[in-house]
Parts: structure tokens; sequence; C-alpha cells
């Protein structure tokens, strides 16, 4: 299980869809909202 880094909600990383890539470590989302919120700004949220 990889920890959403923008609400902190548990996903599985193995049927997860949404997923994105920051400085070669991959991240996963609950929802496209969460990875939108991501990708907006992804150097804030990967690294708090
Ligand atoms: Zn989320």
């Amino acid at each position: 299980m990889q920890k959403d880094p923008i609400c902190g909600m548990m996903v599985d990383e193995k049927t997860a869809t949404l997923k994105s890539e920051h400085e070669g470590k991959a991240f996963y989302f609950c929802s496209s909202g969460c990875k939108a919120a991501f990708d907006k700004d992804p150097h804030k949220h990967a690294h708090h």
C-alpha cells in the first residue's frame, strides 16, 4: 500500500490507475482530483 500524498488515504499500488512520478519516485492517488492537485505542484506535495 502507498499513501496518497494529497489526502493521506492508503492506495493499493497493484490496482491503482492514478499514478504520477516525481524525481523517480511513484505516487498513487485515490481520485483524479488528488492526482490533479499533485500534478499541479508535485514538488510541494512530494517533499513535506
Ligand atoms: Zn486522495
